[in-house]
């Protein structure tokens, strides 16, 4: 049905904020109303790479005060922004910024919000329909939120940025009164990131507590190699014996590889959940019954200490 009201899309993270835009998109036409970029920030640049995106209009409220990201006050100027806006439905990037924010705004809308949706549509009465993953990740269900303003968020690549195309657009500067920040940040540290480049790479091999030593990883070094591949891991070589940073599954990085080769892991659902978007999965584990067989495109039964030395071996003399 057309409510005619607007679609509003948030992200700090601009790239998921133009991912989330494309689907905002169809979802706006399909609603006959507005589709909104909101963009918070101090010293914000390009705003017109929303529209070209989709956005009919952008937001932006832009004050030195909004350098750092507060939940408490962007929840603030994001209620301001919004204050004139004919809302639908508020999509907003899952970040852990995004989250910490959805919440409170949709808190402070008395509304729902549904947490990472992995697909939204609307319903006939306008309603937005999420689909969202459940069980650890074993099971998608189907959720409908029944309140406007109905609130989202969405993880990052869940949507694929549409091309930019020369379009027509508004860009409105708010004027937004910034509350006193409640919170003081009195000092901030660079993380150290393990991340590498695991959710972007085309080919990752990865180590699970197959591997008995954190020297036998070179095995896996010396494939990933051969193949140009990331490294990952499975959460107890990372979480429990510290062998790498980051791990892949559920409360890991969420991967989408054409190629995913996993070697010496069992496969449990909070693993799986992490690699369903994997376009090929290879396992090695030499135990014939273990799960990661059966969510396996290509299975090898046998020891990851032989097994990935041959594999190797084969792979150099074919592709050098
Ligand atoms: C809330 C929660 C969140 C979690 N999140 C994650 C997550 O994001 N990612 C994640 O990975 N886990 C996660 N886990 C942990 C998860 O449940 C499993 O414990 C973990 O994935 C198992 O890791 P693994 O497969 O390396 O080890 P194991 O389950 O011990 O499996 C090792 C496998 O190696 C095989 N093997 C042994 N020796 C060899 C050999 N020589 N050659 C070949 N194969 C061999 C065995 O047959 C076995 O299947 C989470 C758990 C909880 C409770």
């Amino acid at each position: 049905m057309m409510t005619g009201k607007a679609v509003v899309v948030y992200s700090e993270d601009r790239e998921l904020g133009l991912q989330i835009l494309s689907k905002g998109r169809e979802i706006s036409d399909k609603l006959g109303g507005e589709l909104n970029a909101l963009v918070i920030g101090a010293g914000v640049t390009d705003p017109e790479e929303y529209i070209a995106h989709g956005a009919d209009r952008v937001l932006v409220v832009d004050d030195p005060a909004l350098k750092r990201f507060a939940a408490e006050t962007y929840k603030g100027v994001a209620l301001e922004a919004l204050k004139d806006v004919d809302l639908g439905i508020l999509l907003i990037g899952a970040t852990k910024r995004g989250k910490e924010l959805a919440a409170r705004v949709a808190a402070a809308l008395d509304t729902g919000c549904m947490t990472e949706c992995i697909g939204i549509d609307v319903d006939e009465e306008g309603r937005l329909l999420g689909q969202r993953l459940t069980y650890g990740g074993s099971v998608i269900s189907s959720q409908v939120s029944t309140k406007e303003p109905h609130v989202a968020t969405i993880p990052p690549r869940t949507f694929k940025k549409a091309d930019p195309v020369p379009r027509e657009g508004e860009i409105s500067v708010l004027d937004v009164d910034i509350q006193d920040q409640r919170v003081k940040v009195v000092e901030s540290r660079e993380k150290a990131r393990g991340d590498a480049g695991l959710a972007e790479a085309p080919i990752v091999v990865s180590a699970g507590r197959g591997f008995k030593d954190k020297a036998d990883l070179r095995l896996l070094e010396e494939l990933a190699e051969v193949l140009g591949a990331k490294i990952g891991c499975s959460r107890p070589i990372a979480a429990d014996l510290g062998w790498m940073e980051e791990w892949i599954g559920i409360s890991g990085y969420k991967i989408s590889p054409k190629l995913y080769i996993a070697c010496g892991i069992s496969g449990t659902i909070q693993h799986a959940a992490g690699i369903r978007d994997a376009q090929i999965i290879v396992s090695v584990n030499s135990e014939e019954g273990a799960n990661i067989h059966e969510i396996s495109d290509y299975s090898i039964v046998g020891d990851v200490y032989t097994v990935i030395p041959a594999l190797t071996k084969a792979l150099r003399e074919r592709i050098g």
